[in-house]
């Protein structure tokens, strides 16, 4: 039997910064690869850069916009088989979009959990990656990924190699370093120029989620540096949410030369694999 691997995401975008090397990398190799996006992303930028909570911020049309980009990243990166389970994006933790009744949020984990399970049983993966209990920062799409992942798992007649993607500490610190001196950057030109921002109100109810893993404890560690390029492609196709983005500031030979690496937590390991692999379908092949 063939190869398949699935990873299941919570909105268009998210295969490309968490997985994009590693599905082009798959591609490559003949592996038959599925992504499953949970979530239209009605709550990402509008077009013109329109924030959810602007008037004229159209859910609706930022999802059409984000459909064409998810095609067309999904075209770069060599994915055989996209499944959009079309669920309304839920929004950051406290939205108002959280309680619409076709968010993901809202949905019944096992009602979801039984689309996915259909899924899997249809491909029959060998090895799946979602998000952890804490959707990686915590958005709630993320969350519920992981929920209706681990929940479709429980239906299966057999048990895939689940693997949760994650970022090494120390490559998180590095991370943060990275951004807090843009902001320090942005700062200092909003100074030059007279702008005095106030600062974004702190919200008592937000738990900072701990985004890093300790090295230690990563299980896969794939190097995408061959297929990098096609990675950022894919990530600009994304325009509407991601031309801000740290990444496409850093540019594409920054990029090449920084992003080289994706990072995996192994969950179930039905191959009885020890140690760090470097290869996601080890034990397979
Ligand atoms: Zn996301």
């Amino acid at each position: 039997m063939g190869l398949t691997f699935l990873a299941v995401h919570a909105h268009p975008d998210d295969e490309a910064s968490s997985t994009g090397g590693l599905y082009r990398l798959l591609a490559d190799e003949g592996v038959r690869t599925v992504l499953v996006t949970c979530t239209n992303g009605e709550c990402g930028d509008a077009s013109d850069g329109a924030k959810p909570d602007a008037d004229h911020h159209d859910g609706d049309e930022v999802a059409k916009v984000r459909a064409v980009e998810l095609d067309n990243a999904v075209k770069i990166l060599g994915i055989d088989r996209l499944v959009r389970l079309g669920y309304r994006d839920s929004g950051m933790k406290g939205w108002p979009q959280n309680d619409d009744p076709d968010s993901f949020w809202a949905t019944p984990v096992p009602e979801a959990a039984k689309r996915l399970a259909a899924i899997l049983l249809e491909e029959r993966p060998q090895v799946v990656v979602t998000y952890n209990a804490h959707g990686f920062y915590g958005h709630p799409d993320h969350i519920q990924a992981h929920r209706v992942t681990l929940a479709a798992f429980d239906l299966l007649d057999y048990e895939p190699t689940l693997y949760f993607n994650a970022v090494p500490n120390s490559i998180m610190a590095m991370m943060n370093a990275r951004w807090e001196q843009a902001e320090r950057d942005r700062a200092a030109a909003d100074a030059e120029k007279g702008i005095v921002r106030a600062p974004e109100p702190e919200d008592p109810d937000d738990e900072r989620v701990d985004m890093g893993t300790p090295d230690e404890l990563i299980d896969a560690v794939i190097d995408v540096s061959r297929v990098n390029e096609a990675k950022y492609d894919a990530l600009a196709a994304h325009h509407s949410q991601i031309a801000d983005s740290f990444w496409m500031k850093m540019g594409r030979d920054e990029f090449k030369k920084q992003m080289r690496t994706e990072w995996f937590v192994r969950v179930t390991n039905p191959m009885n694999l020890s140690g760090s692999v470097n290869d996601i379908f080890a034990g397979y092949r």
